[in-house]
């Protein structure tokens, strides 16, 4: 997957600017506040349709501006005809996508083109933080290997909505409880939930074997990662759709009482965890930051490993200001996993916080108030 260029306007503090990246590694140097991490955001806009920061599309589009673009030029292989792809996006939410000119209707025919993996400080929130950001680690990564996901989680996300809307409704007295309309809205939230949640942790079965050997390798420990999909009712992976569908319904109507009260969904794959443990122990109580931070980076060569082995062709590589976080060893696996085959973009503040070997065909760019400069 090679990115060749992205022209981006009234983007973030861009106005308009294009960059050509015409080497393995393009490094990205500025102050903070410049725009680096604003450019790698464009980058994973057009590869998931989301950003990893913000959800409304007003906060992407330039300040006091109605609408946004981002435009990029990428080629599957080298043998591959380039594609261009275009993403306009507007402060009242509306997007419209383009695939070589072409409009795409649905989010579905526009992804696919791109592929890219973001590290940034963020992700060392998937130890640490909320089950909210291992769950969106893994939709994001579910979004480009397989597409339909993003239409299965609209479906889902609207049958939440509804379904919150009238236990809100009921919680504040504006109408009765009606179990048999309720019962409507539990069958879809099951239905459309059970596909999010077996999706999801399809994927964990095969991220996992991928992901607890780089750990290993990187610690070089015995150290045993085990990462589980953990709904809110007993689960097993070799479940039958109608055994997951029966928990789950005898898990919304344990909660119904409370979902009541509290006027919202309380089962659901929006409140599901992810379970990361090392050597049976929770990885948040284990080993310090250092140790967390090679757990974190083992999960990012797993996705990169694994979007490589589904598309065939290794996905491109941003990598957000996270290498001065990484020791020397650490940053030795890091480029050994990305050689010159994996186009890699590296926002930083100093170059020379990292190894010199990062340098070897790299071309800089520096950034400064929405500006690249060679
Ligand atoms: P750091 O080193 O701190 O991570 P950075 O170079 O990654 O900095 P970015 O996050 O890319 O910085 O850019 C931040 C700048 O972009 C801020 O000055 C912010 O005010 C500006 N910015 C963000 N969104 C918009 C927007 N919609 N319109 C105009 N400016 C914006
Ligand atoms: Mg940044």
């Amino acid at each position: 997957m090679y990115l060749k260029s992205l022209h981006i306007k009234q983007f973030r503090n861009y106005i308009d600017q294009e960059v050509n990246f015409t080497a393995p590694k393009t490094m990205i140097v500025g102050n903070n506040a410049q725009g680096k991490s604003n450019l790698l955001e464009a980058v994973l806009l057009l590869a998931t349709l989301r950003s990893h920061r913000v959800s409304k599309d007003r906060d992407l589009v330039r300040n006091g501006e109605a609408i946004g673009e981002i435009r990029a030029v990428c080629q599957r292989s080298p043998e591959s005809y380039p594609i261009e792809l275009m993403m306009r996006m507007r402060a009242s939410g509306k997007r419209t996508l383009q695939v070589n000119g072409v409009n795409q209707a649905r989010h579905l025919d526009f992804l696919g083109n791109l592929n890219a993996v973001m590290f940034s400080s963020l992700d060392l929130d998937l130890v640490r933080g909320s089950p909210e950001s291992r769950r969106d680690w893994l939709d994001t990564v579910l979004i480009q290997l397989e597409p339909i996901y993003i239409n299965l989680l609209q479906q889902y996300s609207q049958v939440l909505r509804q379904r919150n809307a009238l236990l809100k409704s009921i919680k504040q007295g504006q109408i009765q409880y009606e179990p048999q309309q309720m019962a409507l809205w539990d069958a879809q939230l099951v239905t459309t939930g059970t596909r999010l949640i077996r999706r999801r942790s399809r994927l964990l079965e095969r991220l996992t074997p991928i992901a607890r050997t780089w750990h290993q390798s990187i610690s070089g420990g015995s150290e045993y990662l085990e990462i589980t999909y953990v709904p809110k009712f007993l689960f097993s992976p070799k479940d039958t759709i109608e055994n997951i569908h029966q928990a789950f319904f005898e898990a919304i109507s344990q909660k119904a009482i409370i979902e009541q009260h509290q006027g919202t969904s309380l089962v659901g794959p929006h409140r599901d965890e992810v379970l990361l443990t090392i050597n049976q122990t929770p990885a948040r109580e284990y080993g310090s930051q250092g140790q967390q931070r090679t757990l974190v980076l083992a999960l990012k060569l797993a996705e990169l490993d694994l979007i490589e082995s589904v598309i065939g062709e290794p996905p491109l590589l941003l990598l957000d200001d996270v290498l001065a976080e990484l020791d020397l060893q650490r940053q030795d696996h890091l480029l050994n996993a990305i050689g010159d085959r994996i186009q890699t973009i590296i926002t930083t503040t100093h170059l020379g916080s990292f190894d010199a070997k990062w340098l070897n065909s790299a071309r800089i760019f520096q950034v400064e108030n929405g500006k690249i400069l060679p």
